[in-house]
């Protein structure tokens, strides 16, 4: 039987994830909370209707979702819907079918991997043409683990390329799950200090380190990832550490080490969520950051692993 999930986005021809033209689909949910995620939409796991203010074309003038709440669960501000209340909201989505000018988005959807399948097979083309695949990203995908499994392998038997974008936040049990279906995996650390990583994600850094020692232990491509975020984790010592365990704790085993320069994206989504965005109040001058991440590509490199800036190299 084919296994539901909750996806919040498709998109295809995509080229930052994994090598080629890929379709990528993000799962929803996530047991970290980044204070500089850009994806809010993926963290909780169920579905939720965000509003676009500016798209409403005011309560005088239609009404329409007024008239289909039972919750009295829209909030209004100068004739205009700008949010919803939380609490009242049964999510429905009532609204969201009812609004003529796309004001209020339904944010997640339940799928077949059956019906993913459907939408990933329409771009075989592009796969076979640019050596391009299937990206599965969240969210954490890992947090629908059975699914996962469950479409990569589905994608594997049709000669996919497949790749997994994974924060490693799971139970060994669940990542096994989806190595024999996995060609590449991509993955992050965020902080070496269990702590401070504790303060900006939700969660310690315990279990992601102990994946990823294991992961390096099997024959799994990896990609890894450092978002580097001034101030949090660009410091000298923990850039060591950074390294130390990449080479020690992993044996080298990364094909690529990806700095992924902080960037303030996604706050449109926060809003229409109603969601704070986390590093508010954060200043930094673009300028010198990027000399700093140059200077922690050439140290990772002077350290004899394969770092590059951005997800293709594109600053190199
Ligand atoms: S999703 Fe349903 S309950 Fe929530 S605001 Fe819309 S109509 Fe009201
Ligand atoms: S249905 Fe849409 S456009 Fe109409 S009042 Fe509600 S949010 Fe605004």
């Amino acid at each position: 039987m084919s296994q539901q999930g909750i996806i919040f986005d498709i998109q295809r021809f995509t080229i930052s994830d994994g090598p080629g033209m890929r379709t990528e689909v993000f799962l929803k949910g996530c047991p970290l909370r980044c204070r500089w995620c850009s994806n809010p939409e993926g963290l909780s796991q169920t579905l939720q209707p965000g509003v676009y203010s500016a798209k409403c074309i005011a309560r005088e003038n239609c009404g329409d979702c007024l008239a289909v709440c039972a919750h009295d669960a829209l909030v209004f501000s100068e004739g205009k819907l700008s949010g919803i209340d939380r609490e009242r909201c049964v999510g429905c989505f009532r609204c969201a079918e009812a609004c003529p000018a796309d004001a209020i988005r339904k944010w997640g959807q339940v799928m077949s991997a059956a019906d993913c399948m459907e939408i990933i097979r329409r771009d075989k083309a592009f796969y076979d043409r640019s050596g391009g695949g299937v990206t599965l990203s969240g969210g954490e995908p890992l947090m629908q683990s059975d699914f996962a499994a469950q479409l990569l392998r589905a994608c594997k038997e049709e000669g996919f390329h497949t790749c997994c974008d994974t924060a490693l936040q799971a139970k060994w049990e669940n990542v096994e799950q989806i190595l024999p279906y996995t060609d590449l995996i991509i993955s992050d650390i965020k902080h070496m200090d269990g702590r401070q990583h504790k303060e900006y994600t939700g969660v310690s850094n315990e279990r992601i380190l102990d994946n990823l020692r294991r992961l390096s232990r099997t024959e799994t491509q990896i990609i890894l990832r450092i978002p580097v975020i001034p101030g949090v984790n660009d410091n000298d010592d923990n850039i060591e550490k950074t390294a130390d365990f990449i080479l020690r704790d992993m044996g080298g085993r990364v094909e690529t080490l990806q700095l992924l320069s902080y960037m303030r994206l996604g706050l449109e989504k926060y809003q229409s969520l109603g969601m704070a965005y986390g590093m508010d109040g954060m200043t930094f001058d673009r300028g010198s950051f990027q000399e700093r991440v140059r200077k922690i590509r050439d140290y990772f490199r002077g350290r004899g692993i394969d770092c590059r800036i951005g997800t293709s190299g594109e600053e190199d």
